[in-house]
């Protein structure tokens, strides 16, 4: 792709069609966007007018999100994973630069970091679609990112999580094991940073609280979540349902 269609881009980030000038989707796509309207739930980062996570104990701050993950934005994100990284990631986090303005107005991180991905995953896809977005989003930051570093290797994850042992484990086990499969990288000082944890989605928040937990571990001082987008519909946060609900959203 040329640097201009990058700085002016001509196809929708949701469907791949034609925009005319000034246009970020096209005007089949923008009635199918699914805006996450405020107030937001802290918890679950869902408007509180859809919240049924029923605030459980969390490890970090809270979650913002512009988008619910449904329609033209889930067609978006999905393109990503077949190749139209810049175009869906330069909307995503032209949308993300707006929340995390509003939302945390008067915050300065000191580190961006992304929720991480296996090996074998990273292999197989040739890119992380978090911080593809991270990436846009430092291109020309919100306030409270001006000063932040971004690390995206400070959270590691074993490939582990699902594999074949998976259904030998019960229920105790399994949740052991999605815990052991995410570490901090080696020689990460966090002692009294403020660090913003970014992923395209977040589901049922197991994942964010294991990463943020791990985080605090390594001496964050606080942590903070965006993502792109949301799920709305869950059973439980972040409990039982974590199979079901990453099914709903992988292909
Ligand atoms: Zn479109
Ligand atoms: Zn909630």
């Amino acid at each position: 792709m040329a640097w201009a269609d990058l700085l002016f881009p001509k196809t929708c980030p949701c469907c791949g069609g034609e925009l005319r000038e000034g246009q970020e989707v096209c005007d089949h796509c923008a009635s199918a966007v699914l805006y996450n309207p405020s107030p937001h739930c802290p918890c679950c980062g869902v408007s509180l007018r859809d919240c049924h996570c029923h605030q459980r104990p969390r490890t970090y701050d809270r979650v913002v999100a512009p988008f619910y993950y449904e329609g033209a934005v889930r067609e978006a994100i999905l393109r990503m994973k077949f190749g139209q990284r810049e175009e869906v990631a330069r909307f995503l986090a032209g949308a993300l630069k707006k929340e995390i303005e509003a939302r945390y107005f008067g915050r300065e991180f000191d580190v961006l970091t992304v929720v991480p991905m296996s090996k074998e995953r990273y292999v197989s896809r040739g890119f992380n679609q978090a911080k593809s977005i991270a990436e846009f989003l430092l291109k020309d930051p919100p306030t409270p990112l001006k000063g932040a570093v971004p690390d995206y290797g400070l959270l590691r994850k074993s490939s582990n999580e699902g594999g074949s042992m998976q259904h030998l484990l019960g229920a105790a086990g399994r949740k052991q094991n999605i815990r052991d499969s995410v570490t901090l990288g080696k020689h990460r000082e966090l002692e009294g940073k403020q660090v913003l944890l970014l992923d395209d989605i977040v589901t049922t928040g197991a994942t964010t609280s294991e990463c943020a937990a791990i985080l605090r571990l390594g001496g964050a001082a606080g942590v903070s979540v965006a993502a792109a987008a949301v799920t709305r519909y869950r059973d439980s946060f972040p409990g039982k349902t974590i199979q079901e609900s990453s099914k709903r959203v992988e292909l």
